[in-house]
Formats: structure tokens, sequence, C-alpha cells
């Protein structure tokens, strides 16, 4: 069955079968996996991860390739298509239902990827990784580490409750159509324990939102209206940091240390 695909709900498919399989083989997917597919399609991937995992949840929100599916993955008795969307889905009530932690792939729309993390995330302790396809600045910027002109509020939020790493570039020429950015896949290794010892979560994620949020700015005048300056400043004295510094200066321990202080 042929189908046009639809721009607003990003469907490019990815058909080169290498990349498919690199995809599969690099998930390192086990009979023992669980697995919960984001944004299934055609059912490409779905297929050859149905025949290395126990068990596959394939998540779809178009009705018309939900019936696709059903067709093309009609004979696989360890797979389930969820007709959905990820942004609204109950995790919850599927992973009470399985019992054991789960790994998460998907060749998602672009332009909800940080929405779909930070769903995800809410519900880390069900999922021992993720492994999803984004766009090549995205992957870029996950990664990044103090200063890297990309260092900023999104890698320090994924390293604090990840260990994200770039598993291998994929050319735009792999899908259908294909889209203007290049891509990356990208694992993202929930960690046990976050990255760094924070009293007030809240308020160390709201300091480095806050310190990025202008990031030509010196950390000092970008953090005035949520931490007094004498606090900031017995901060840079303490841990020997000038106090003139920029954000992208800082790592998620100096910033772990600012919020507990
Ligand atoms: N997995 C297929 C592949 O690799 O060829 C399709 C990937 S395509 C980039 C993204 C898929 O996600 C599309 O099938 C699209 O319909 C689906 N999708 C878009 N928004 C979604 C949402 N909010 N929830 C679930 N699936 C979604």
């Amino acid at each position: 069955m042929r189908i046009r695909p639809k721009k607003r709900l990003g469907q490019n498919f990815l058909i080169d079968k290498n990349i498919q399989r690199k995809i599969v083989e690099s998930s390192g997917l086990s009979v023992s996996d669980v697995v919960l597919e984001i944004g299934a399609g055609r059912g490409e991937i779905t297929s050859l991860l149905s025949r290395k995992a126990g068990f596959v949840y394939a998540l779809e929100i178009d009705a018309a390739l939900c019936e696709i599916l059903e067709v093309n993955l009609a004979g696989l008795d360890n797979v389930e298509v969820l007709k959905g969307d990820v942004l609204k889905f109950d995790f919850k009530n599927l992973f009470a239902k399985i019992n054991r932690e789960v790994k998460v792939i998907g060749n998602i729309p672009y332009y909800i990827t940080t929405p779909i993390i930070e769903r995800l995330l809410e519900h880390r302790e069900k999922i021992s990784s993720v492994f999803i396809m984004v766009q090549k600045e995205f992957a870029l910027r996950a990664v990044s580490g103090p200063g890297s002109k990309v260092f900023g509020s999104l890698s320090c939020f994924l390293q604090y409750y990840t260990a994200p790493k770039i598993l291998f570039p994929i050319s735009r020429s792999c899908f259908y159509p294909a889209p203007k950015v290049d891509s990356c896949f990208l694992q993202l290794s929930m960690r046990k324990e976050p990255a760094v010892k924070v009293n007030d979560e809240g308020l160390f994620l709201k300091i480095i939102r806050a310190g990025f949020n202008k990031r030509r700015k010196i950390l000092r005048n970008s953090l005035k209206d949520i931490i007094p300056q004498r606090k900031l400043s017995e901060f840079f004295q303490k841990y020997g940091i000038d106090k003139n510094t920029r954000p992208e200066r800082l790592g998620l321990s100096d910033f772990a240390n600012l919020a507990n202080l």
C-alpha cells in the first residue's frame, strides 16, 4: 500500500536498509528486552526489532499508518501496534503492565524531540535506554561540554539525567522524503542516580535555565534576579571561579555547587 508522507507529522521514512539494520544492531537488543518504538511508520524498523527483542510495542499517531502496520506486521506474535500520540500517551499504564525496564527506540519527528525526551525522562525509572534519531545539531548539543559553543541548558539537562552518546551520523539522503537537515542516532542511557548531587533539583534546573538564557551575558548578571549578589560572590570565591565568567564555562558540578550553596 502506497501512502503520501504527511509533513505535519514529520513523516520522513528511513528507506536505507543498511541504516535500518545498523539502528537495530546498535541498540544491542536481546530476547529479554521489551521495546517501545515511537513513530513506527510503515513498520520497517519494527519488524527488524521484533527479530531481536522479546516484545515490541509500536506506537504510531497516524490512523492510516496504523492500518498499514497491522498488515505489514501481521504474523509477528511479539509486536503490538498502539495507536496514540506520544505526547499524550499513558506511559504509566503501559509500564505498569511490563514488569521490567524498557528500551525506547524511535525515528521521531524532530520538531517534538525535546517534549518527547522530557516525557520519557518523567518515566526514567522504567526506561533503561533511549535510542533516537535526532537532528545533528541537537545531538552535538546533547554531548557537548563546558567550553563548547553549543554547550547549554539542554546539554546540562540531558547529561544530568542520562549519559548521551552519538552512535553514528545519518545522511539526509537515507530518508524519503529527504529532510533539509542531517541526523544522528543518539543513545541516552538513563542514570540510576543523576550525574551530580543537588539538594534542590528545581532550583538547580532554574539556575541552569536562567544562566544560559542570555548566553552572551556574564553569569553574575543572568542570575541576579534569582541569587543574591553576595551569594554569587561567595560561590566565585569558594570555588576559585572568575566572577566575570560566562555560563558555558561552567560544568554540571559547578551549577550543582552553586545551587547547593
Ligand atoms: N519509523 C518510521 C521510519 O523510520 O521510517 C517512521 C519515522 S517518521 C520520521 C516519524 C513517525 O512518527 C511517523 O510515522 C509519524 O506519523 C509518527 N508520529 C508523528 N507524530 C507522532 C506523535 N505525536 N506520536 C506518535 N507518533 C508520531
